[in-house]
């Protein structure tokens, strides 16, 4: 990685949806950017035109987040956004492997990766740890047994975290939105795109550049300021399953 100025910031799962905008605008805003992923070909093709250095990571791959942390000496600045849902199975059907995957990727991957650049992000003297959870952390409904508890999850470990690194010069932010529109529906329903299409008919979603709005306004605070959490929904959702849909 040249050091060409700027502060570093790592986004998780930059390959698509939100990590990729996230990385855009983080450029944008003047960050060196280091973006992470398991589809390399996709990573390059986000991270060539926007000048951010792509490397493979698997944050379900203890050995991966190892080789990716030990390219990145210096970090201001960590996304955690890689993650997702897999099944909308009620709990009497739960797929075992949906939800080991889930909790996984979603919430051991946040913990792997922040304990694995924590070092870097107190070093450099003005450290933050982004996280991209969920209206889900926030919601149970039915069918989201295990994103609802991945989620839950990882807004329990934002509020250690915080709590923890109170007195260090480390900030942390929770983000959670609601229906954003991006492959997270294709990835839930297993490439099924009727079904993932019906997931936002009649209703305006969220973009992924929204959220990617609210990383880089929560980043670009002054130093002394911690936003702790953002919920940022849709005009046409006002809760989990609360969509206002025209015909
Ligand atoms: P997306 O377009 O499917 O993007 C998910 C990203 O995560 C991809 O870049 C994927 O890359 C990466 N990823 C998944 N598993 C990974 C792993 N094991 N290691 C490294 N990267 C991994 O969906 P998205 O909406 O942008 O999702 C981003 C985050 O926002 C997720 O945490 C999701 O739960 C959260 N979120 C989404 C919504 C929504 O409605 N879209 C709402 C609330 C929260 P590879 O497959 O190339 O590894």
């Amino acid at each position: 990685m040249s050091d060409d100025g700027g502060r570093v910031a790592v986004v998780t799962g930059a390959s698509s949806g939100i990590g990729a905008a996230t990385a855009a605008r983080l450029a944008a805003e003047g960050f060196r950017v280091v973006v992470g992923a398991r589809r390399l070909d996709r990573l390059r093709a986000v991270a060539e035109p926007i000048g951010a250095t792509a490397l493979p990571l698997d944050v379900t791959d203890p050995a991966s987040v190892e080789a990716f942390c030990a390219e990145v000496p210096d970090c201001a600045l960590l996304v955690n956004n890689a993650g997702g849902a897999l099944g909308r199975d009620p709990i009497a059907r739960a797929d075992d492997a949906d939800w080991l995957a889930m909790y996984d990727s979603n919430v051991l991957g946040v913990l792997r990766m922040t304990r694995a650049l924590l070092p870097a992000l107190v070093a450099g003297g003005d450290g933050h740890v982004v996280t991209i959870g969920s209206i889900a952390a926030h919601e149970p409904y039915p069918g989201g047994g295990g994103y609802n508890a991945a989620k839950f999850a990882v807004r329990a470990v934002m509020g250690v975290l915080r709590q923890e690194l109170l007195g260090q010069p480390v900030r942390v932010t929770e983000i959670d939105p609601g229906m954003v529109e991006t492959e997270f529906s294709l990835v839930r329903f297993g490439g099924d795109e009727a079904q993932a299409d019906a997931v936002y008919q009649g209703m305006t979603p969220l973009t992924a550049d929204d959220v990617a709005d609210c990383v880089a306004w929560a980043a670009t605070r002054p130093s002394r300021v911690n936003i702790d959490q953002i919920v940022v929904l849709a005009r046409d959702q006002a809760g989990a399953r609360t969509v206002h849909r025209r015909s």
